[in-house]
């Protein structure tokens, strides 16, 4: 498990676990708006006083009536959206508003595979710069995401999938992104547990990312959030946006359970519930809402130290810090919001998995949970201008959106201070009439 070592040591991330569990379990207070530095002094000074001197890792203040810009939604994307807002243009009199708890959306909810190996242009560059800046992560905010760049294989399991996945390759080395196409006897190399000789879908070869992997989902919210409550930014909890209010077709504020809350700039960042909050501020966005699933096996040792995205089948599989075998598989066929997904399509991954990875078979199934993915026709995200002046809206990243984070944010944050970002030019809403669309059903149909 060598390539699978965290690239921070491992007292940051204690310090960090320390730090976010304190804020978990207490809710955070007001304090100074500089927070310490976590370092090995901090720990060992700590461990000489019961760990009572740790700070919260965010305030929770109650809203002020106005801000300069509102963000809808604590999730990864609109945390990230904020933290770069007050990085890289110097705005900090910011709200970020969710309607339950920082992280607990699909932020929270899922298997954590980062990749950027896509096909069309637009979205290799914003994947890749999202996975460039999960390489620097930890060292940016000061907080151990545990960004583990273990590997990505895409297994080709059909001839159509060798063809899509030489053609991404050759795509790939035109963009600058690295990745390459890989024999079958490579991919059992890389994972030894991995049968590729089945009888309905032997492997036939796979497309492999070296520099992808994975990070903890919890730790990249948390660690946006303290570093945007450090730049004196409300991160303002259990707070829902009910309606969107204009005047002359200009934005001016957000009604809230916390009251009405004036803003000149507005980003509706809420993922599965974008076309809800839309219809609330009076426009359609072409976005359909579906439960993906995942589940955890019980903890096993270490046996797999790369993460394999099987797309025929529908199901990805990694091993986490703990042992357990992180599956995921398709969505429900059907629109819902529940949260939790059906038993069948459980059974189902686990099922069709069991063909590549006879290991399984032999597994206890710990837990099993769901979020709503928000899926737009050409599988690919919107960044956008809306029909009202003022709002703008990140939202479409589907059942894939966790390794966009930071460069979703980036670009994000970059249309709302300066109106325009050439990361988001290519995903605006209005691409859908215009025929515009920037198809990645082979990178992104399923997996993640
Ligand atoms: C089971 C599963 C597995 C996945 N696996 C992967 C993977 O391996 N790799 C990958 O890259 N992606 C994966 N994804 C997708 C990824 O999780 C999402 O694309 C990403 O987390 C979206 O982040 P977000 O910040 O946009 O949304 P969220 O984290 O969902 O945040 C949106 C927030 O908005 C809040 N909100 C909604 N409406 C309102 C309102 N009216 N007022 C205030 N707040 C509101 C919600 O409470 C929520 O917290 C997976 C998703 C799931 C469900």
């Amino acid at each position: 498990m060598s390539q699978n070592l965290p690239r921070v040591p491992l007292w940051v991330s204690f310090a960090s676990a320390c730090q976010a569990n304190k804020g978990a379990k207490t809710g955070c207070l007001a304090g100074d708006s500089t927070l310490k530095r976590y370092s090995a002094f901090a720990i060992a000074r700590e461990a000489f006083r019961q760990h009572q001197g740790w700070e919260r890792a965010w305030r929770s203040p109650a809203p002020k009536s106005s801000y300069d810009v509102v963000i809808v939604g604590a999730g990864g994307h609109g945390l990230a959206t904020a933290y770069y807002l007050g990085k890289n243009f110097g705005i900090t009199n910011v709200a970020i508003i969710e309607k339950g708890w920082l992280g607990g959306g699909n932020t929270g909810r899922n298997t954590t595979i980062i990749r950027s190996n896509y096909l069309q242009d637009p979205s290799a560059a914003i994947y890749e710069k999202a996975r460039s800046l999960y390489e620097t992560m930890s060292q940016d905010l000061n907080y151990n995401v545990m960004f583990s760049p273990r590997g990505v294989i895409m297994l080709a399991q059909t001839e159509h999938e060798v063809r899509g996945y030489k053609r991404t390759a050759h795509a790939n080395s035109l963009q600058g992104v690295s990745t390459e196409w890989i024999s079958p006897a490579r991919v059992k190399e890389l994972c030894p547990i991995m049968n590729i000789d089945g009888p309905r879908y032997p492997v036939l070869g796979g497309l492999w990312q070296a520099r992808g992997g994975s990070a903890r989902h919890d730790a990249v919210a948390w660690g946006y959030a303290r570093a945007c409550s450090d730049m004196g930014m409300d991160v303002i909890q259990q707070c829902e946006v009910t309606g969107v209010m204009t005047e002359a077709g200009k934005v001016n504020g957000v009604n809230t359970t916390k009251g009405d809350i004036s803003c000149n700039k507005l980003g509706m960042v809420v993922a599965g519930h974008a076309s809800v909050l839309a219809s609330k501020a009076g426009f359609r966005l072409p976005i359909e809402s579906v439960a993906l699933q995942a589940l955890v096996s019980e903890p096993i040792k270490p046996c797999m130290d790369v993460v394999v995205m099987a797309n025929t089948v529908h199901g990805y599989l990694s091993q986490s810090d703990k042992g357990e075998m992180v599956i995921g598989g398709g969505t429900d066929g059907y629109n819902n919001y529940t949260q939790r997904g059906s038993f069948h399509h459980v059974e189902e991954t686990v099922r069709s998995l069991i063909e590549t990875f006879p290991m399984l078979s032999r597994l206890k199934m710990l837990r099993q949970w769901g979020g709503i993915v928000d899926v737009t026709g050409d599988r690919s995200p919107i960044l956008s201008k809306t029909p009202i002046e003022g709002v703008f809206v990140n939202c479409g990243w589907g059942t894939g959106g966790f390794k966009a984070i930071p460069g979703s944010g980036w670009a994000m944050a970059e249309l709302i201070a300066k109106g325009q970002s050439p990361l988001t030019d290519e995903f605006s809403m209005y691409r859908f009439g215009e025929g515009k669309f920037i198809d990645e059903s082979v990178a992104a149909g399923v997996a993640h």
